[in-house]
């Protein structure tokens, strides 16, 4: 297929070169040129405008850092330049409002559209081992299905439009929320003298396990291996947490959802955030507890 690809950053970058790999012809355009080479160095055709890359385009994937850009790109450069009869996916991580009405839009111009997030980092965008969950009609779920498989381990058809942004926040909320529920309970076993690994041993074999303590386990040199065993680098940064949570927060309070946990979440990684601690792991979070 010829597919049009927008925004070539950490996560897009990877993605487009997976369907390069999956023999589709990529027409790639972000606004850095750095990103553009290296797109073209993994294969891809790259345009100087959004419009020239969607043009002809039988599918075009988004993964852009936000709501309002995703919004603007769609309504000027995508809805009415692209043909009508070209899919479009926006993988980015946005608001379920943004992402209904975006596609509402579309919709209302002859396209169909999905909303399809996904979860796993670089790693997965690079290895084509993404997790896509999937918002849209059934028959623009069918369609999207093999575009996102050649990127991805898992496709998930999560509802109608806007609910794979509504999955990704409810998860990621949670994960935020059991991240720092698993950090304070390790600072409060330490300080209670027990050994963490011993700690770590009953805990995960008990009702108290979850993810972020059996597979990414903030405590250095306990559990499998994971971003506090490398110093809090790499993984999952801390400011990405953070949008997500404000995410789930605005969603919450579009729906009257009371979320005190999310939120207590939300306003400790604020100050971790404004701390000057974004860039790292977001388990690095146990540093302040
Ligand atoms: P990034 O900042 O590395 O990449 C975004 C790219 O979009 C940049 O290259 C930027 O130049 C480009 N861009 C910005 N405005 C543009 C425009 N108007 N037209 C064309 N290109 C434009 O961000 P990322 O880490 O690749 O994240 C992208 C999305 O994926 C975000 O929504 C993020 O929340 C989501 N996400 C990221 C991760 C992660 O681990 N990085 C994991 C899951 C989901």
């Amino acid at each position: 297929m010829q597919i049009a690809f927008i925004g070539l950053g950490n996560m897009g970058g990877g993605m487009a070169a997976n369907l390069v790999k999956a023999g589709h012809s990529v027409h790639a355009f972000d606004l850095s040129a750095d990103a553009q080479a290296r797109a073209r160095e993994n294969g891809c055709a790259t345009f100087d405008t959004v419009r020239e890359a969607v043009a002809g385009a039988q599918a075009v994937v988004s993964m852009l850092p936000n709501g309002a850009i995703v919004a603007s790109v769609y309504a000027n450069d995508v809805i009415g330049h692209a043909p009508t009869d070209a899919l479009l996916l926006d993988c980015s991580t946005i608001d379920v409002a943004t992402a209904r009405k975006v596609a509402a839009d579309a919709a209302a111009a002859g396209y169909a559209m999905v909303d399809a997030p996904v979860s796993g980092g670089i790693a997965a965008a690079n290895g084509g081992t993404l997790t896509f969950m999937v918002g849209g009609a059934q028959d623009a779920f069918a369609a999207a299905e093999p575009i996102l498989a050649a990127m991805g381990k898992a496709v998930i058809h999560a509802g109608d439009s806007g609910a794979g942004q509504a999955a990704k926040i409810c998860n990621n909320m949670l994960l935020g929320a059991s991240m720092v529920a698993t950090c304070e309970t390790f600072a409060l076993a330490q300080r209670l003298g027990l050994d963490l690994q011993t700690f770590y041993d009953i805990s995960s074999k008990a009702s108290g396990q979850c993810w972020s303590m059996t597979s990414y386990c903030p405590v250095p040199g306990v559990g499998p291996q994971s971003p506090a065993d490398n110093g809090y680098q790499g993984g999952f940064a801390s400011a990405l947490m953070l949008k997500d949570l404000k995410l789930a927060m605005a969603a919450a309070d579009e729906v009257g959802a009371p979320v005190p946990m999310g939120h207590r979440a939300e306003e400790l990684y604020s100050a971790f955030a404004e701390a000057g601690q974004g860039g790292v792991d977001f388990s690095a979070i146990i540093k302040t507890l």
